[in-house]
């Protein structure tokens, strides 16, 4: 019998880590880039991308978004800043779980998240989180969070040199679950962000934990996934 092959795709914010930094990095950015203060105040952050949030905060002030990658240099100055104030913490049982995925047979680890690759990685530095994610799919990769999604499929098979037989795309929000199926993955919902777990079950998600913590179950639930037929 061949092991079969998984790939898992993590969210960062209020899956992996928690932290203000890129919020305050944001709102500095702006400042520093418009001399705009508090422009993204009320913007939705949490599961949305870094090049949509930058495009509703132009849309409001009437700027042009075709500047963003110059943006993107001055918001990844500052967010090297605020992570080096304050890096936030680990959510429970990410460090433990991560492990325990990377030695399970079969098993490949990547990132989908909404933030530019530079920004996920100086989130994860300080807790030491980027050793188990060669790859990954990031915020300013595509229109939407679906082609996040996409991308790091494409380049953990390119990687890999093989398609996967099963992708689960694990977050914290509704839309980490919406952009998991929108690209036929199987899904797993946190509760440790800004959504309880009753609201991430109601998306239909495949598994949805309250926490990290009791890594055993984690890892039960995961290997059961797509091993009883889709039927919805
Ligand atoms: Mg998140």
């Amino acid at each position: 019998m061949t092991t079969s092959s998984t790939l898992l795709i993590f969210d960062v914010d209020g899956t992996l880590i928690w932290t203000k930094a890129g919020r305050r990095a944001f709102n500095r950015a702006l400042e520093r880039f418009f001399g705009v203060a508090d422009a993204a105040e009320g913007i939705p952050m949490a599961g949305r991308t870094d090049l949509i949030i930058y495009r509703d905060i132009c849309g409001r002030f009437g700027l042009d978004p075709g500047t963003f990658g110059a943006f993107k240099l001055e918001f990844v100055a500052q967010l090297a800043e605020a992570m080096n104030a304050d890096p936030g913490h680990v959510l429970p049982g990410v460090v433990e779980l991560l492990e325990a995925c990377a030695r399970e047979p079969g098993y490949v680890l990547g990132l989908g998240t909404g933030n530019v690759e530079e920004g996920a990685r100086l989130k994860l530095a300080p807790h030491d989180l980027n050793r188990f994610f060669p790859v990954g799919g990031f915020g300013d990769e595509g229109e939407t969070r679906d082609d996040v999604i996409a991308m790091a499929i494409r380049r953990a098979e390119a990687q890999a040199g093989f398609a996967f037989d099963r992708v689960v795309v694990i977050g914290d929000t509704p839309l980490d679950i919406a952009c998991g199926k929108a690209n036929r993955c199987f899904t797993v919902g946190v509760a440790t962000g800004y959504h309880a777990q009753e609201e991430l079950q109601g998306c239909d998600a495949d598994l949805v934990v309250a926490d990290f913590s009791d890594v055993g179950s984690v890892l039960v639930g995961l290997r059961a996934i797509g091993s009883r037929n889709r039927t919805s």
